[in-house]
């Protein structure tokens, strides 16, 4: 019955999973693996550390692919990615999404490691280049944004002196747009590289926890490419959205009290508003609750119509985090 499921659900929403290895520090601390994948089949199976008896002990979840810890940056690129990129250099808008809980390779999976293991978004950026220094009569015009989204305030990564605020707003003709918001041009892959460098040196700029800051920030990096045939008067735009969400883990578990839990409940309005847009596109529903949350607005042109968007559900394979690893997978499963 999960094929039937599959066949009947919109092939432009991807959901696949992706398993980091266990960390040093957790295998220094005894910790064991409870996750296993079946990649050809697309299937990951969770045994419940605290199992008391052997029929509640494996669940089982499948998606449209999975990553195991063997995975490489490369190959999750070139099977998931490449295609969307792709279909962004035809005019069409993409979204890449990375989910789950802080810890678990969300920031590796997009930004990977710059000049090791690169991830999603530097390999968007060749993929982009190589196209166009490859094709002939179209001429193209590339601009990046780079957004954060941090208690359900924007603010533009690529222009922190700015005074001016950042409101959503709907235009007749362009969709929603973000008012006052930095539009770069780029020549290469390396201008675009500079730009993500930049923001991402501006995300923590007067933070005095960085990591805490990333995990509770959804920030988004959008690249804009306009392409103007040779005798054509029509001109093409796609839209590239790639972005690394704010952690997925339930905040007001954590003891979190006043400003801390008012944060935590708008990340968690957030991130569950996006997995019903999601799954609301991914059941072809007439209605899709784009207006729930500031994310889900801002993508609103980037996400169903002619959009694909692949959502990359990230986990960490250590019983310790069983139950966050669970939720993280239902989560994955219900936004297809
Ligand atoms: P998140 O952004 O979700 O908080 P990170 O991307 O910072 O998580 O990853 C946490 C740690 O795990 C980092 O040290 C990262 O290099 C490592 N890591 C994550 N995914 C992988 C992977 N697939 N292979 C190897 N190391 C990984
Ligand atoms: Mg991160």
């Amino acid at each position: 019955n999960y094929s039937l499921e599959r066949n009947n659900s919109n092939e432009a929403v991807q959901v696949i999973v992706r398993c980091r290895p266990l960390s040093e520090k957790e295998i220094e601390g005894k910790c064991t693996s409870v996750v296993k994948m079946y990649p050809s089949r697309g299937v990951i199976e969770v045994e419940n550390p605290r199992a008391r008896s052997d029929n509640e002990k494996n669940k089982m979840f499948t998606y449209d692919a999975v990553y195991d810890e063997n995975s490489t940056q490369q190959n999750l690129y070139d099977e998931t990615v490449r295609p969307l990129v792709a279909s962004v250099l035809e005019g069409y808008n993409g979204c890449v999404f990375a989910y789950g809980q802080t810890g678990t390779g969300k920031t590796y999976t997009m930004e990977g490691k710059i000049g090791e293991e690169i991830g999603i978004v530097p390999r968007a950026f060749d993929q982009i280049w190589a196209h166009i220094a490859r094709k002939t009569g179209v001429e193209f015009l590339v601009s990046v944004r780079y957004l954060e989204i941090y208690m359900e305030e924007i603010r533009d990564l690529l222009r922190m002196k700015s005074t001016k605020s950042h409101e959503l707003r709907e235009i007749s003709g362009q969709g929603v747009v973000v008012t006052n918001l930095h539009s770069q041009t780029c020549q290469s892959a390396r201008d675009m590289l500079k730009a993500m460098t930049i923001g991402n040196s501006n995300r923590t700029t007067g933070m005095t926890n960085m990591n805490e800051h990333s995990s509770r920030s959804h920030a988004i990096f959008q690249i804009v490419i306009e392409m103007a045939e040779e005798h054509s008067k029509t001109i093409k735009v796609g839209k590239l959205n790639l972005v690394d969400l704010a952690g997925s883990e339930r905040q007001s578990k954590t003891g979190a009290t006043g400003d801390r839990l008012k944060e935590a409940t708008k990340i968690n309005k957030a991130l569950s508003s996006l997995g019903n847009v999601i799954y609301a596109l991914a059941e072809n529903s007439p209605h899709i609750p784009y207006r729930d949350s500031k994310l889900t607005r801002l993508l609103q042109d980037s996400l169903g119509g002619n959009s694909k968007t692949i959502m990359i559900a990230n986990i960490g394979p250590a019983n310790m985090n069983y139950e966050e690893t669970i939720i993280t997978l239902r989560y994955a499963y219900r936004a297809k």
